[in-house]
């Protein structure tokens, strides 16, 4: 059994990939060719954004996003102290100040309440991330952004295909980061990423800042970067996208398969909980046990691969050590979160196995 079956999806579309391919190699329009147009435009509909930029990776785009606020030293922006280290990393390459702040223990997403008491006049942006596939709390977060007029970004990496009461993950906020890495809902086979908004001024600042700060070739009128999504990308995730929402609907449909499973066999562990409002993409389907590594050790000896985000929330990661915080929920997370194998092409026999081996190891 593999952990993010990437293959199973691959033999459904490889005849549309290969095309698809085959038309870049004969255009030869290998940087910005027409794909990379195409899919934004297709995203932006997707998402109801105004405007979508294809970038070079998650990072990027949220390392871009912060660019286009002019984010530098001195600003401070909030992030949660439980997610990927990339949200907090790029704050800290552009020399500004990651302000950890704890997650809601249900959910794993960030506190608005914690936020509130986090905002200082230094606060330039607040960047909430939407954990395993659901989004944050944005009803209340865009509430604090505007009473305090700080942007939001959301940090849209594992969400893409999600949904926050009427809105599409990624149109939550002023702008919405996504990540194309191979393992996530919507992935490519390489690098990408996306950054999704309707501020039309902020999308041709964003446009220049990808390609090196260039309003016109060989004229830099601001300090950019090389963040380009390749042609190819695109091309493949023109492929992947109409697959995509049936993916979504599969995606859910494991998640519930597996949290009925659970619940049927009486298992003592705390199943993934979806806030009232949201519609996750379950990028992963995570539970929660006091006796993880023990669990997880059981698991692998029956074939069964397992993973855990995170092992360590940010403000005790060694490059964060310089900052004095106490985040009890996400250091409680940390040591008790694990995901099972998800993907949309699970087949039902090999969760009921899954299962089958959780209820062995929790004895
Ligand atoms: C994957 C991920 C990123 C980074 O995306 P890349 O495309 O790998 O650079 C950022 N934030 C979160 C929450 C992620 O899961």
């Amino acid at each position: 059994m593999k952990f993010c079956d990437l293959n199973k999806q691959m033999e459904l579309i490889r005849p549309q990939i290969d095309e698809n391919i085959q038309k870049v190699l004969e255009h030869g329009a290998f940087i910005l060719g027409p794909e990379v147009n195409e899919i934004e435009e297709t995203l932006a509909n997707y998402v109801g954004t105004k405007h979508c930029l294809t970038v070079k990776s998650g990072t990027d785009a949220l390392l871009l996003a912060m660019m286009a606020l002019d984010i530098g030293p001195g600003d401070e922006v909030i992030v949660p102290g439980f997610t990927f280290y990339a949200t907090a990393e790029m704050v800290a390459f552009l020399r500004a100040t990651p302000v950890f702040v704890d997650v809601d223990p249900e959910t794993c997403n960030i506190l608005p309440s914690e936020i509130e008491k986090a905002i200082t006049s230094k606060t330039k942006a607040i960047i909430p991330v939407d954990l395993y596939g659901q989004c944050a709390n944005y009803s209340e977060i865009n509430k604090i952004g505007k009473s305090h007029n700080i942007p939001i970004i959301a940090d849209g990496a594992q969400s893409m295909g999600a949904r926050h009461n009427d809105k599409m993950a990624c149109g939550t906020a002023d702008m919405g980061c996504t990540s194309f890495f191979p393992a996530k809902p919507l992935g490519v086979y390489g690098d990408g990423g996306a950054i999704f908004l309707d501020n039309s001024e902020h999308y041709e600042k964003l446009k220049q800042l990808r390609n090196h700060g260039q309003p016109k070739r060989y004229t830099h009128t601001m300090v950019g970067h090389n963040a380009r999504m390749d042609t190819i990308q695109a091309a493949i995730l023109k492929a992947k996208f109409e697959i995509f929402p049936r993916e979504v609907e599969l995606r859910n449909q494991v998640a519930k398969t597996y949290s009925e499973l659970i619940k049927a066999e009486g298992l003592n562990v705390t199943l993934p909980f979806v806030a009232p409002g949201n519609l996750s993409v379950w990028a992963q389907y995570t539970i929660q046990t006091d006796k993880r590594d023990q669990v997880r050790e059981s698991l692998q000896a029956d074939g069964i691969p397992t993973a855990i985000h995170y092992p360590k929330p940010l403000n005790k990661q060694p490059v964060f050590s310089h900052y004095e915080s106490s985040l009890p929920t996400s250091e409680k997370l940390s040591e008790r979160v694990m995901s099972l194998p998800m993907h949309p092409y699970l087949e039902k026999d090999e969760q009921v196995r899954v299962v089958e081996s959780l209820k062995k190891a929790l004895g």
